[in-house]
């Protein structure tokens, strides 16, 4: 759905430049929640507006649902940008128009009539269960509501992609925890593909089925989500799972890429007779599967046999300090 190849920005300040994109290449799937994660400064923002073209890159090309547009300029690049909606950080509502006037007012400029306007941004208040809200004030709304209208105005458009910037860093975790699970609905019932950068893995482990990690402007590692976790040697892994920094040459860790039904520890201590101290790690639900990183102490005349054992069934085993 969303293709970007070789992005270039540079900007120039009055005495250096900046690199904010060091030729990214972005591939985005349709239906999919991708997740680009990194430290402020990273250039997630600069991504994001080069793939909406609010930035243009001065390098590369950008195609979002097989149109090009960094082809495009002037009136055909609105409409296809229209097609995109944007979710903010700071939720940038009009304080002087209520949560119907916010929702409505993209239609409003496209010019669309009071009428199909009205009964659009009630339909659009429900799907955010804001139903009851539409002549309140943004003043009046806590975090979440505010994400909540943000989110409905960005959907006002009917777009197939919903790029968010953000949309969960002012909020606290109860209120991310709701705008999380409406994302997700949303994709799930309109089929909607959602880009979005944030500086929270707890982001990319709720919702992201893929995900990149972000740094100097330039990906790191970029993929699905469970295939990264899965690769040795993973960064994303090993920020979703952080491991004490212990142990010694008899330790190994053990990442569970997916959900398993085998009991796989105490099987080996059966089998393979080793002794598996655990010294740390964890099992968290991520992209919807039951996936979990161990580091543990195993020592046994069959250690081998039963990291074998481990690699055989589709667990990663990476022994320390290789
Ligand atoms: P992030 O969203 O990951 O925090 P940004 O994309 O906002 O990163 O910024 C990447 C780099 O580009 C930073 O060093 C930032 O200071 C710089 N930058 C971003 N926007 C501009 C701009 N309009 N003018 C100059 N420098 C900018
Ligand atoms: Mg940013």
């Amino acid at each position: 759905m969303i293709d970007a190849v070789g992005l270039h920005k540079t900007y120039r300040l009055k005495n250096r430049q900046v690199h904010a994109l060091n030729g990214v290449d972005l591939h985005v799937e349709a239906g999919e929640i991708y997740g680009v994660v990194g430290q402020s400064g990273a250039g997630k923002s600069t991504l994001l507006r080069s793939v909406n073209l609010l930035e243009r890159p001065d390098a590369g090309v950008v195609n979002v649902d097989g149109e090009e547009l960094t082809a495009l300029r002037g009136g055909r690049l609105r409409a296809a940008r229209r097609r995109m909606g944007m979710v903010h950080q700071h939720f940038a509502l009009l304080s002087s128009r209520t949560v119907a006037g916010n929702v409505g007012f993209p239609l409003e400029v496209a010019g669309v009539s009071r009428a199909r306007r009205a009964t659009r941004v009630g339909e659009l208040l429900e799907l955010v269960g804001l139903g009851d809200k539409a002549r309140a004030y943004p003043s009046q709304l806590s975090g979440g509501q505010k994400q909540r209208v943000g989110i409905a105005r960005a959907l006002a458009s009917d777009p197939r992609v919903l790029l968010s910037d953000e949309a969960t860093s002012a909020l606290d975790s109860e209120a991310t925890e709701s705008i999380l699970a409406l994302l997700r609905r949303l994709r799930d019932e309109l089929g909607l593909t959602i880009l979005l950068i944030t500086h929270e893995m707890d982001v990319i482990k709720r919702i992201c089925d893929s995900a990149a990690i972000m740094e100097n402007g330039g990906f790191r590692e970029a993929g699905r989500v469970l295939d990264l976790i899965g690769t040795p040697g993973s960064l994303l892994a090993r920020s979703l799972f952080p491991l004490p920094d212990i142990g010694g040459s008899e330790t190994v860790v053990i990442t569970y890429p997916r959900s398993f039904d085998e009991p796989f520890m105490s099987e080996l201590t059966r089998r393979f007779d080793v002794d598996v101290n655990i010294l740390g790690g964890g099992v968290e639900r991520v992209a919807g599967q039951s996936v979990g990183r161990l580091s543990v102490d195993m020592s046994g005349a069959r250690r081998a046999e039963a990291l074998r054992y481990l690699s055989q069934n589709g667990l990663l085993v990476e022994e320390a300090g290789k």
